[in-house]
């Protein structure tokens, strides 16, 4: 068989270990895996030399924002310069949710976000739904699912924006996606002691006094706790899948396992930055740019989320990308209530866990393939298609080397921020170079592919881990 591109002499990575083989790829897909492929004349156009290099599964994004209209602007990040950065980070599928304004449908939404990856994105993807109105939006489920979107998130906290979801809400959607084979995904924030908490800091003389602390101070551990908990109730007695989104706490990881271990299907991800930054970065003259929802936590709660990944209480890793710039962030003026949330995330998120992860010993190699590649495809149903180095899946591959660090510098990086969380830090794991359906998109650490390459990828069978 012929074949186009082989990459030779690495050590192929999967979450079920480590071996050394050749791999090669016909088209758009990985046809063969084995030694000494390129000795035999196989007439394959390009050879890549992965000798001394670790070769993966491309990472898989969950969880994204980009173009995402809020707080007055939009998202710094749109899907061209998202995906570009995705791809020097490694990561060749991205999962945005599309999110109804006003009255609209949620059909609507997701037509609204084609039209804002069509001819742009540089790397695959596809979308959440988002149920802002159950009542109106429930019933636009099965198209959803027939679009190949069998996932959709609500959210408890928002209702200012209109987005929020009651507990009738959230218990009906579940009974619902059971009927159907969907997931819902839950932003689980409690909101009435949120909003008291807020209202009770909401005078001129505290914002002054604490400034940007009053982040954290108006979200004890107890306000995602609870609502992950309230969510996992309307769960075990529904029956349905549950995804909470963007886990930051060590009691909503522990509120997680125990359900999970009374046969709960809920799963939880986690993001980067509640894995390597913790509430001290409140304290700096610039700690309003690290501002999120939910917001960064503890040096605790970080230890038990990468206890969480290694013991699969938390399914995998994602970005929750929703790029600010500084321009942007600097709106809140010392009111903490005004602050952009959100944080650039798609170019360093495969780098941090590897570095933070595998050289620090919290991680296996194969762990964190398996958390940042292998289980987001297979929660999000795109297993094995993608996440896999399988023979007939698509060629998505990233090369990594196994220690050489580079430091995180957001002028020489592929997002639009214009400031890093991570600025100056050594980090291994950027992608050397970077396949998506078997056409190098990155090319010794820089992004040498074409706008409008990525397409949107259809998923079925969400929830199964
Ligand atoms: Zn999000």
């Amino acid at each position: 068989m012929k074949l186009d591109t082989i990459i030779t002499g690495g050590t192929l990575v999967t979450a079920a270990g480590k071996t050394r083989a050749d791999l090669g790829i016909r088209g758009e897909r990985i046809a063969a895996v084995g030694r000494n492929l390129a000795s035999g004349n196989r007439g394959a156009e390009r050879i890549i030399d992965a000798k001394g290099r670790y070769v993966i599964p491309a990472g898989v994004d969950v969880h994204v924002h980009l173009d995402l209209p809020f707080m007055g602007s939009k998202s710094a990040d749109d899907y061209n310069t998202g995906t570009k950065a995705a791809a020097r980070g490694g990561i060749t599928t991205v999962i945005d949710f599309a999110i109804p304004y006003g009255k609209e449908t949620m059909n609507r939404a997701v037509d609204n976000w084609f039209k804002k990856a069509e001819g742009i994105a540089c790397v695959d993807y596809s979308f959440h739904g988002t149920i802002t109105d159950y009542r109106r939006h429930l019933r636009e489920m099965p198209s959803l699912i027939e679009r190949g979107i069998p996932t959709a998130k609500e959210f408890m906290i928002y209702a200012n924006m209109g987005w929020q979801s009651d507990d009738g809400a959230i218990f009906s959607t579940l009974e619902e996606f059971k009927r159907l084979g969907a997931m819902l995904m839950v932003h689980a924030e409690s909101c009435g002691v949120l909003d008291l908490l807020m209202a009770r800091y909401d005078n001129p003389k505290d914002k002054r006094k604490y400034g940007v602390r009053l982040h954290n101070m108006t979200r004890p551990h107890f306000i995602e706790a609870e609502a992950i908990q309230r969510a996992i109730t309307w769960c075990e007695v529904t029956g349905g899948k549950l995804f909470i989104v963007h886990m930051s706490t060590e009691c909503g990881a522990d509120l997680v396992k125990e359900a999970q271990e009374r046969g709960v299907k809920v799963l939880a991800e986690t993001c980067p930055q509640y894995l390597v930054l913790d509430d001290a970065v409140f304290d700096r003259k610039d700690g309003h740019l690290f501002a999120s929802q939910p917001q960064i936590k503890t040096k605790a709660d970080q230890r038990r989320l990468w206890r969480g990944l290694r013991e699969n209480t938390v399914s995998n890793v994602s970005t929750d990308t929703c790029t600010c710039t500084l321009k942007h962030k600097s709106i809140w003026k010392g009111d903490y209530c005004k602050i952009p949330m959100g944080l650039p995330g798609l170019e360093t998120m495969m780098p941090l866990v590897y570095t933070h992860g595998v050289l620090k010993r919290q991680l296996t190699p194969e762990q964190f393939v398996q958390k940042c590649c292998t289980d987001p495809a297979k929660v999000m149903g795109l297993y094995p298609t993608k996440g896999s180095l399988d023979v007939g899946t698509d060629a998505d591959i990233a090369i990594i080397h196994p220690t050489k660090k580079t430091k995180v510098d957001w002028r020489k990086m592929e997002t639009n921020a214009d400031w890093s969380p991570y600025q100056g830090w050594a980090l291994a794991g950027f992608a050397e170079t970077t396949l998506c359906r078997g056409t190098v998109i990155v090319e010794d650490y820089k992004f040498t592919g074409q706008n409008g390459y990525g397409q949107f990828v259809p998923r079925k069978n969400p929830g199964n881990l």
